[in-house]
């Protein structure tokens, strides 16, 4: 099998300088904990649970030791009750996801109501929702009714949206009573890159692999664009997911993967898919 890798898939800079924080305290402390999975791999998460990180979902699971606050944030009240409980808190938030956290909090300071775009359960969505007093989340034109006529809208984006999804959403709110509408570009960089280069391999293979984590947000993103342009598009998590006879017939194969996937996992994934002939199966 032919396999190309998309130009920029794979870790993005926060995402590493999570785990790399993360190894860093389990190098010289026992009792770490990490609030919310540290990145959306479970299989990064498995192996940092080897090294004796603990993921938990409430502050009250945590007692004593150091907890970690992964890539995506947490709400200002969370980190308030950790302090509380006298825990050493270690910020692994990434810088891009602080800055929209930071702008939202301007942003109802300067009387806008505060609108985010992007997915309501996504934890980084909701540590953004826990910075300002009230925050509307809409995730599509599904969600407009959400937003009051004639407010002043201050709007910021979910880091890995899609950038036409941005300007679908923006386009459909031009259209409404707003009386402002500022809008902040909180968009990923990174997010945006392996979009683009996931979608134009895409169209040159015959099947297409995207890697990640199954709650991975900007990893579903990846899989929703090349599953619009080649249909044969397949989100897995790792080699051993692969139904191999999805492969027949195919020659060329293309992967791309999420910011949270690691490199062992694509590199596998590569090395398996190119040694692959569906004639000896
Ligand atoms: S995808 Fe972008 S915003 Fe999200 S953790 Fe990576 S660098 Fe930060």
């Amino acid at each position: 099998m032919k396999v190309s890798v998309a130009e920029k898939c794979g870790f993005c800079h926060g995402v590493r300088n999570a785990i790399s924080v993360a190894e860093k305290i389990l190098a010289e402390e026992n009792d770490v904990y990490s609030f919310g999975p540290i990145i959306h791999n479970k299989d990064a998460v498995e192996r940092l649970a080897q090294s004796g990180l603990k993921t938990v979902s409430k502050v009250e699971e945590i007692h004593s030791g150091t907890v970690l606050i992964r890539s995506h944030g947490a709400a200002p009240k969370q980190i308030a009750k950790l302090k509380d409980k006298g825990l050493k808190i270690v910020d692994a938030t990434c810088i891009l996801v602080k800055r929209v956290q930071h702008i939202a909090g301007e942003l109802e300071k300067e009387g806008y109501k505060v609108v985010i775009i992007g997915e309501e359960n996504h934890p980084e969505v909701k540590a953004v929702v826990g910075c300002a007093r009230d925050v509307i989340v809409i995730a599509d034109k599904s969600d407009l009714h959400k937003l009051p006529q004639h407010a002043k809208l201050g709007i910021v984006c979910q880091t890995t949206q899609n950038p036409d999804h941005l300007g679908r959403m923006l386009g459909a709110m031009g259209r409404g009573s707003f009386s402002e509408m500022k809008v902040i570009n909180t968009l990923c960089r990174e997010a945006i890159k392996r979009q683009e280069s996931a979608a134009q391999l895409c169209r040159q293979v015959d099947i297409m692999f995207v890697l990640g984590g199954l709650e991975s947000a900007n990893t579903r993103r990846l899989a929703e664009l090349c599953k619009k342009v080649n249909k044969h598009t397949f989100h897995l998590q790792n080699w051993d997911e692969l139904d191999k006879s999805v492969l027949s017939g195919k020659n060329s194969a293309g992967v791309t993967a999420g910011a949270s996937t690691p490199d062992w996992i694509i590199n596998e994934f590569v090395k398996n898919l190119e040694a692959y002939d569906d004639r000896s199966q």
